[in-house]
């Protein structure tokens, strides 16, 4: 059985369908079918302290994703999302700690987990591509020999059968697979490493896969081989994926919902095509303008105002930056406020007068 045909087999052989149609022909999402998400994070707070003293990296996050969905997390760097990420997997790197909510992944608290459960839901259930990808591999020990080794302990296949799958596996990454698993780590490439993490991430067929930048280290083309790989694994097997980027080209081509982070929050979040129509929080506004056109680049870059990662203490985190900031901005907090059916934002503006913010043209800087 080939790689392709392990993705629509076995456990992912279930039937996951994300859509189905009613008796009236009507589609209806996987929420509104009560299918439970696959991940659901609720009100969670991560500080660099488990007291809450210390500094707060996420505040109040709240994030669902239904199987066969792909959420974008979207923002600038430390805005929170990679912090994230590595709460939903457990591995949140020492002094940062959770210093509120939960995370609940097919309906269990994974605060709940043993050592060995969260182990084996590591790979098996949750895959993982990390920004930093030469970490998930031993330096030691030959690719090949690591790829089957993860095959056998979380799918069980024998020696034989789990080298033709991990052989598949980089050839649907378009790695020279017979090289590389004769390969140490550092005789490949960059790319090539980035290349085997993901190859390493989706032959296990995960429920969920986290892709963290996964294109940081490849060039244009690969990239959207391998993003077209990912979309094509979810839309086989119904995988849920959490993918954080910086590119909101690859995001608005592939995400079915998007959340925006800044300074810890999501502050406005909603179906991709709704949030780049009508996008209402101003930070939004500002990453969809500075979008480049590659068809008519213009003369000057727009650039969004103010310091880089500037947050305000209290009040809006984006206050500092804001070009149409009121005064309670300076110091009240913004409460998610409902945009429209699946679209939330947090910003003052919006539960005032959804006009206002719309006549407010944000001045494009040079
Ligand atoms: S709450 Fe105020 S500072 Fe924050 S984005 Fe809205 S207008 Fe700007």
């Amino acid at each position: 059985m080939g790689f392709d045909g392990m993705l629509t087999s076995g456990k992912m052989g279930m039937n996951k369908r994300k859509s189905e149609r009613t008796s009236t022909g009507t589609k209806t999402t996987p929420a509104e079918r009560n299918i439970p998400p696959v991940l659901q994070i609720d009100d969670l707070s991560i500080h660099t302290r488990a007291d809450s003293s210390g500094k707060r990296l996420v505040r109040n996050l709240n994030l669902t994703i239904q199987p066969g969905e792909m959420v974008a997390l979207i923002g600038e760097s430390g805005s929170g999302k990679s912090v994230t990420a590595s709460a939903v997997t457990g591995l949140l790197p020492a002094p940062l700690s959770m210093s509120g909510g939960r995370i609940l992944f097919q309906g269990r608290d994974t605060a709940t987990l043993t050592s060995p459960e969260r182990r084996a839901m590591l790979g098996k259930e949750i895959s993982v591509v990390f920004q930093d990808y030469a970490g998930s591999f031993t330096p030691f020990i030959k690719i090949g020999k690591q790829l089957i080794e993860m095959i056998r302990r979380h799918m069980g296949w024998n020696k034989t059968t789990a080298r033709v799958l991990a052989t598949q596996a980089l050839e649907q990454v378009e790695l020279a697979a017979e090289r590389v698993m004769d390969s140490y780590l550092f005789q490949l490439s960059g790319g090539q490493q980035q290349r085997v993490a993901i190859a390493a991430a989706l032959m296990l067929e995960p429920d969920l896969l986290i892709a963290d930048e996964p294109t940081t280290a490849l060039d244009t083309l690969t990239g959207e081989t391998i993003l077209q790989l990912i979309d094509s694994l979810r839309h086989k097997t119904k995988c849920a994926v959490l993918f954080i980027s910086h590119d909101l080209h690859h995001v608005i081509k592939r995400a079915d919902r998007i959340a925006v982070m800044y300074g810890g929050e999501i502050v406005e979040s909603g179906p991709t095509d709704v949030l780049v129509r009508e996008a209402r929080h101003p930070y939004t506004r500002f990453l969809l303008q500075s979008r480049m056109d590659l068809a008519d680049v213009p003369a000057r870059l727009q650039s969004i105002p103010g310091e880089p990662g500037a947050v305000s203490a209290c009040g809006c985190p984006f206050a500092l930056r804001c070009p149409v900031r009121i005064a309670r901005c300076d110091s009240e907090a913004v409460p998610e406020m409902m945009v429209s059916d699946g679209h939330t934002a947090r910003c003052h503006l919006i539960g005032e007068a959804q006009g206002d913010l719309g006549a407010a043209e944000i001045t494009r800087t040079s």
